[in-house]
């Protein structure tokens, strides 16, 4: 358990209020975990597992496996530390490709871990030579299918194509692993059918190699809800995904597994800055920015909901675009757009944005010194 547990409020509100908060602090509800978690849950029948690198403050793991979340994505033997130290019994998927032969014998001797993800045959020789084959160590071949509409692309790194996939299984199963398959469709896609796809390519795959697939694993990319998103419902996807494994696979098919970060994380946490100047009514120096919780906003096409605080009230009127900075003495701490707020915002207003528990907390530097957050826990935040 978490040993310093954070001051607990009911909403954004009643923390302005009783904290005044100077430095950027994350604001983490409980409640928004609970029906995220739910929507994976109750909407698909797939084993849900959390993609770690999206978020892992120990408080979210811990609220994801009280909401059923029991199997996890990791990518680095940290990452596994992190999570054991929270939830001894985690199942762990080790599914980032690019490993040392020490960090797959920690892995596998160390945390128990037995399933791991290759996408090109020196990965599986590695492995092959590291730890005893055998059908209860599942090796998951990563293949990809073609571009998708997503913001942000996977497939540039990682990814063996359809041919090459068809050769690596079959070299799975011949070595005698259990075999799976994976893909991943890319960050925030907003199309459903690029899961369709990629389905469609696991089937030829499973029936090219004549795999018994122990596990398709149709990884994250799940859109958050941002308000520059055009993504359709996450219902419609389950309903992508459920026919296309349908019409793919008929009798033969294999269990699911998925892998969101992003759609699980993003609704947990909203983050609440502070103006620190605000110039000729058109630039505000935030407390945060590039270096710190907002360092996705700069590369990422996205825009978060964001709400404008002042005396514990909601400043409301005419918006205009604000060249946003963050606090450190470096031009590049700026976000790539004029970003919408209050025409009256000011110097000691809070800026709060929602939708902000993905590849936010996980990537604050120290830069310059900025080096203080807070986190709250908050029951009703942005989102
Ligand atoms: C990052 C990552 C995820 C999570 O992706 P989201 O777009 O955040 O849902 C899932 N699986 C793997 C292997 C990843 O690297």
């Amino acid at each position: 358990m978490s040993t310093d547990q954070p001051a607990r409020y009911p909403s954004t509100e009643a923390v302005i209020t009783a904290e005044a908060p100077d430095v950027p602090s994350f604001l983490f509800s409980h409640n928004e975990v609970a029906k995220s978690a739910a929507a994976f849950r109750d909407g698909i029948d797939a084993l849900l597992t959390y993609a770690v690198k999206a978020n892992p403050a120990t408080f979210l793991l811990e609220a994801l496996h009280q909401n059923g979340v029991k199997a996890f994505d990791v990518a680095s033997t940290n990452e596994m530390e992190v999570l054991t130290s929270v939830i001894p019994d985690a199942v762990m998927h080790y599914n980032n490709p690019i490993r040392t032969r020490r960090e797959i014998e920690t892995a596998y001797h160390q945390y128990g871990v037995r399933s791991y993800v290759v996408d090109h045959a020196d990965e599986l020789k590695q492995l092959a030579e590291t730890i005893p084959a055998s059908k209860d160590v599942e090796i998951t071949i990563r293949f990809k299918a073609g571009r998708t509409r997503r913001a942000y692309d996977f497939g540039t790194k990682f990814g063996i194509l359809e041919a090459g996939a068809i050769e690596l299984a079959a070299e799975a199963k011949r070595l005698g692993f259990s075999v799976g398959l994976c893909f991943h469709v890319g960050s925030q896609c907003e199309e459903d059918y690029a899961y369709v796809r990629h389905i469609a390519c696991a089937s030829r795959i499973a029936k090219a190699a004549k795999l018994d697939l122990t596990r398709l694993n149709v990884g994250g990319g799940f859109p958050a809800r941002y308000p520059s998103s055009a993504a359709p419902p996450l219902s419609r996807y389950f309903e992508s995904i459920n026919g296309a494994v349908k019409s793919n696979f008929g009798d033969s098919k294999p269990p699911l597994i998925m892998e969101p970060g992003r759609r699980l994380a993003a609704s947990s946490t909203s983050v609440l800055l502070r103006v620190k100047h605000q110039r000729n009514g058109m630039s505000i120096y935030l407390n945060d920015g590039v270096y710190g919780a907002l360092m996705e906003v700069k590369f990422m096409p996205i825009l978060p909901p964001v709400r404008v605080w002042r005396d514990g009230k909601v400043v409301q009127g005419e918006v205009s675009a604000f060249t946003v900075f963050g606090p450190t003495c470096d031009s590049y701490d700026s976000l790539p757009r004029p970003f919408p707020l209050p025409e009256a915002i000011r110097e000691d207003d809070w800026v709060e944005f929602g939708q902000m528990g993905a590849y936010s907390q996980a990537s604050t530097t120290s830069f310059n010194g900025f080096a203080t957050r807070n986190t709250y826990f908050v029951d009703e935040i942005l989102v």
